[in-house]
C-alpha cells in the first residue's frame, strides 16, 4: 500500500511539474508575441549598476544607468557589485525595491533578473553565513553536506533578494597554478560530477520558484580551467575526445540535474574563442546536451572577441558573431553598444529573429521559473534563518569534513592543551585569507573588516586555551622577507614545545592571483626552515588555494594539515581538529605536486607493467610520479580495516549491473568518518587507459569497534570511454576494481 501511494504521489507531483511548465510555455510565447525587437534585444542585456564613485556607502549604485538602462535600453538584468561590498538584507530590500520600480514603469512590466557571486555562502551580503570554497567542498568528499549548504546559500541569497548566483564551477583545472583552481572540485572528473549535482540540487530545490531556492548558473563552459599555460584567462588545447570524456560529463550531470543558467568561458580551446563557437554553444550544449537554459557571456567577453581574440574586426561583428554562436544574454556589454548592434544587425538581416526569439524565450521563462513575475523583493520576515547558529553549524560542519591531514608522523597530532603552542605564519591572524575571493568583495580584501565577529585561526587558538597560554608572533610576510621577524618566531619557538606555523596564500580572484612559480613563497619557505633548526615538532597548516610546493622543507615538518580556503568557521573547526574534539575526514581532490614540472594527474597513464625475461624499463614512470600527497589522501586519528570485498559476478554482458560491498571497521579508539573511494581499471583498451578511475564514493561515521557494509552498483556507463570517433563504447576486455585499501583488488571479465 505504501509503495502504490508514493508511487500516486510521484505520479501527481510529476504532472503537476509538466502542467507548470505548459502553462510557463504559454505565458512566456504570449509575452514574447507582444514584445518589440528592441525589447527583444533589451531582454538579452546585463548591466552592472554599480556606482563606482562611491566607495562609501555599502550597496550604492548608479541610479541614473539604473534609469537609462531600463527606460532607455529595456535591459533585463542587473548583475553585482555592490560598492564596496557587504551591504545588509534591508540594504539590499531598497536596492532591488528601487530596480523592481524601475521596472514597473515600462510598458510590458517585465521585471529584471539579478545575479551575483554567492559562490560560497551569499558572499555578498553582511552577517551572511560563509561556507568554504568549492575545493573544499570537494574534499569532503560528503554530497548531502555540500547540498545542504547549497540550500541554505540559496535561502540566504533570496533574503538579500537575489535569485541568480553564478555558482557551480565546474571548471576542470588541468595545471594547478590557475588562480582559480579553488573554484573547481578539483581534478577528478567524476567527483566533479557528484559535487555539481549537489550544489544545483541544493540550490534549486524542487522548485526553483520558491522564496528559499535561486536558479543556478554553470561555468565557465568550458574548457576555461584546462589553460596550458596555468594562467587566467589564456588559451586551452584539448582535443575534442578529451572534452568529451571529461570536462562535458560534469556539465552533463548538472544539466540532468536541471541547472537553469551558464555562463561561458573566457577563453579559446584549440584556437577558437568559446564565445565564438557556434560547434560548443549550439551544437553540443543546447542540442546535444539538451540544454534550455540561459546562456550567459562572461564579463565583456562579446567586446573582447574583437579586441582580445581578435576574431571579429569590429565590435558590431563580435556581437553577430557571438549571438550566432548561441549566446542568449551579454554581460556588461561596454556603453550599451551590444543592443545598439544587435538591433541594426536585426534589422539588417545579419541576425535572424529567430535566434533572438529563442534567446528570450530562455530569458523569460527562467523569470517566470523564478516566479519574478509575483516577487522580486524579499519579505525579510521570511528569512528568520539568515544567519542563524543553525546556518552557522551547518558551515562549521563543512569545514570540519574537508579539512584534510595530509602527515601525521609519529602521531603528534592532536595536540595536548597542557602543551605550550607557538602560533605563528602569514595566515594565522586573518579572515581574509580564510575566506579568500568573492568575499564580501571581489578580491575579499576587507574581508577582516566584515568578519570582524569570526575568528582568525590565533583568536581560535586562544578562545580554547585562554590567551595567556598561546605565544604567537606574524614570523613571515606572505611576500616580503623579513629577518626581525624571523627571529622574533624563533625565540619564542624557544618556550614552546610545539609550533604551529600557518603559511598560504594571499587572497586573490581570477587574474590578479596569477602566478610564475608554484612554490610557496621564498619569504614563508624561508621561515619554515629558520624554525625547523630548532628541532621541535612543527605542524603545518596550509590556507591555500591552490598546492603552492612545499618539497623544499616538508620532510622538516611533523605533520601538514591542508585546509583550503574553509570560510569563517573555518578557523574554529581546524583548531577543533588539531585538538582531536573533531576527527579530520576530509580528502585531497587533487594531486599535490612535488616538482613544478611533475604535474601528473592520479589518473595518469602507464604503470608498471613488464613482459617475462624483460628489463624492468617501464618502471621509470612510477619511478617519476612522486606527488608530494596523491589524490584521495586524507588521514585520520583512528584506524579503518577493509575487509569481506564482494563483488556478485565476474563475467557480465552489456546490461549487467555489478554489485559490489566491502566491509569497513573501526579499528582504533575514536569515532571517525571514512570516504570509501572505488576505482575502476580497464586493463586493456583500444586507448591506452589511464592507470584509475574513481567511479564511486560513499562517506561514512564509525564509532570505534563498529563495522559497517558498504555497496557500490557500476553499471556498463562506468566500463565506457570516448574512442577516437568521438562516441561513448564498451569493449570486450577485464577490468580491476579497488576499494579503499590498494593491496586489494577484484577482477572483473
Ligand atoms: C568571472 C565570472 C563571474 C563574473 C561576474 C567574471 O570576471 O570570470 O566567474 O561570474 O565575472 O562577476
Amino acid at each position: 500500500k505504501f509503495f502504490a501511494l508514493m508511487f500516486l504521489f510521484c505520479g501527481a507531483a510529476w504532472s503537476q511539474q509538466v502542467k507548470n511548465k505548459a502553462e510557463i510555455d504559454a505565458k512566456v510565447s504570449e509575452l514574447l508575441s507582444k514584445m518589440t525587437l528592441e525589447e527583444k534585444v533589451g531582454q538579452m542585456t546585463q548591466i552592472t549598476v554599480t556606482n563606482f564613485e562611491d566607495t562609501k556607502k555599502p550597496g550604492y549604485f548608479d541610479a541614473v544607468k539604473l534609469k537609462q538602462g531600463i527606460q532607455d535600453y529595456h535591459i533585463g538584468s542587473i548583475l553585482n557589485v555592490p560598492n564596496p561590498g557587504a551591504p545588509t538584507t534591508k540594504r539590499w530590500q531598497e536596492t532591488m525595491t528601487a530596480i523592481a520600480n524601475e521596472a514597473n514603469k515600462t510598458r510590458l512590466k517585465i521585471p529584471v533578473l539579478y545575479g551575483i557571486d554567492a559562490i560560497h555562502g551569499a558572499s555578498y551580503t553582511a552577517g551572511a553565513t560563509f561556507f568554504p570554497q568549492q575545493i573544499g567542498l570537494a574534499a569532503t568528499f560528503n554530497t548531502e553536506l555540500v547540498k545542504r549548504g547549497a540550500e541554505i546559500s540559496a535561502y540566504e541569497t533570496r533574503a538579500s533578494s537575489i535569485p541568480w548566483i553564478f555558482s557551480p564551477d565546474l571548471d576542470f583545472p588541468r595545471n594547478p597554478a590557475w588562480s582559480r583552481m579553488w573554484e573547481s572540485f578539483g581534478e577528478d572528473a567524476y567527483l566533479s560530477s557528484k559535487m555539481a549535482v549537489a550544489l544545483v540540487d541544493g540550490f534549486e530545490g524542487n522548485n526553483v520558484g520558491s522564496k528559499y531556492s535561486v536558479a543556478s548558473c554553470m561555468k565557465h563552459y568550458i574548457g576555461y580551467g584546462s589553460t596550458t599555460t596555468g594562467k587566467d584567462r589564456t588559451p586551452s588545447i584539448i582535443p575534442e575526445r578529451i572534452l568529451r570524456q571529461y570536462d562535458l560529463t560534469i556539465y552533463q550531470a548538472a544539466i540532468k540535474a536541471g541547472a537553469k543558467g551558464v555562463m561561458v568561458s573566457s577563453g579559446e580551446i584549440n584556437g577558437t574563442p568559446v564565445h565564438a563557437s557556434k560547434h560548443l554553444i549550439t551544437d553540443i550544449l543546447k542540442k546535444e546536451l539538451g540544454f534550455s537554459g540561459v546562456v550567459v557571456t562572461d564579463w565583456k567577453d562579446i567586446i573582447y572577441l574583437n579586441t582580445r581574440h581578435k576574431v571579429a574586426e569590429t565590435k558590431r561583428d563580435a556581437v553577430r558573431i557571438a549571438v550566432m554562436a548561441g549566446i542568449d544574454m551579454s554581460m556588461v556589454p561596454e556603453e550599451f553598444s551590444f543592443y545598439t548592434d544587435l538591433v541594426d544587425l536585426v534589422k539588417k538581416g545579419e541576425v535572424p529573429m529567430s535566434r533572438i526569439d529563442d534567446a528570450v524565450t530562455r530569458i523569460l521563462r527562467m523569470k517566470y521559473e523564478l516566479n519574478l513575475f509575483q516577487t522580486t523583493v524579499a519579505d525579510l520576515k521570511d528569512y528568520p534563518k539568515f544567519g542563524s547558529q543553525e546556518h552557522i553549524q551547518e558551515a562549521y560542519n563543512t569545514a570540519a569534513e574537508s579539512i584534510t591531514l595530509l602527515k601525521n608522523n609519529n602521531a603528534v597530532l592532536p595536540l595536548n592543551k597542557t602543551e605550550k603552542i607557538l602560533v605563528t605564519g602569514a595566515t594565522a591572524n586573518s579572515m581574509k585569507y580564510l575566506n579568500g575571493g568573492w568575499s564580501y568583495t571581489w578580491q575579499g580584501e576587507n574581508s577582516d573588516t566584515y568578519a570582524a565577529d569570526k575568528f582568525t585561526i590565533l583568536e581560535a587558538f586562544q578562545n580554547k586555551l585562554g590567551k595567556e597560554n598561546v605565544l604567537y608572533t606574524a614570523g613571515a610576510d606572505l611576500e616580503k622577507e623579513d629577518d626581525a621577524e624571523i627571529q622574533k618566531a624563533v625565540e619564542l619557538a624557544k618556550s614552546a614545545s610545539k609550533i604551529v606555523l600557518c603559511l598560504g596564500e594571499k587572497n586573490y580572484t581570477e587574474t590578479p592571483g596569477d602566478i610564475s612559480d608554484l612554490y610557496m613563497s621564498a619569504s614563508q619557505i624561508k621561515l619554515a626552515l629558520a624554525l625547523a633548526k630548532l628541532n621541535k615538532p612543527i605542524i603545518l597548516v596550509l590556507n591555500e588555494g591552490r598546492p603552492r610546493l612545499i618539497s623544499n622543507f616538508e620532510d622538516k615538518m611533523n605533520a601538514v594539515v591542508q585546509c583550503y580556503l574553509p570560510g569563517n568557521e573555518g578557523a574554529r573547526a581546524l583548531v577543533d581538529i588539531l585538538y582531536g574534539d573533531v576527527n579530520p575526514s576530509g580528502r585531497l581532490p587533487y594531486n599535490y605536486p612535488r616538482y613544478p614540472n611533475s604535474l601528473e594527474k592520479y589518473n595518469r597513464k602507464y604503470t608498471e607493467s613488464i613482459s617475462e625475461g624483460e628489463q624492468n624499463n617501464d618502471a621509470k614512470y612510477e619511478k617519476s610520479y612522486l606527488p608530494q600527497f596523491e589524490f584521495g589522501t586524507g588521514l585520520s586519528y583512528t584506524t579503518f580495516s577493509y575487509s569481506n570485498l564482494k563483488i556478485d559476478k565476474t563475467e557480465i554482458n552489456k546490461t549487467d549491473e555489478i554489485n559490489v560491498s566491502v566491509d569497513i571497521s573501526n579499528t582504533g579508539k575514536v569515532q571517525g568518518k571514512e570516504s570509501v573511494l572505488l576505482y575502476l581499471s580497464d586493463n586493456f583498451a583500444s586507448i591506452t587507459p589511464e592507470v584509475k578511475a574513481l567511479k564511486r564514493f560513499e562517506k561514512i561515521d564509525l564509532k570505534p569497534n563498529e563495522t559497517k557494509t558498504v555497496k557500490f552498483t557500476l553499471n556498463q556507463k562506468d566500463l565506457q570511454f570516448v574512442n577516437e570517433d568521438l562516441k561513448w563504447i564498451s569493449e570486450k576486455g577485464t577490468f580491476t576494481i579497488q576499494i579503499g585499501d590498494q593491496k586489494k583488488d577484484f577482477l572483473l571479465k
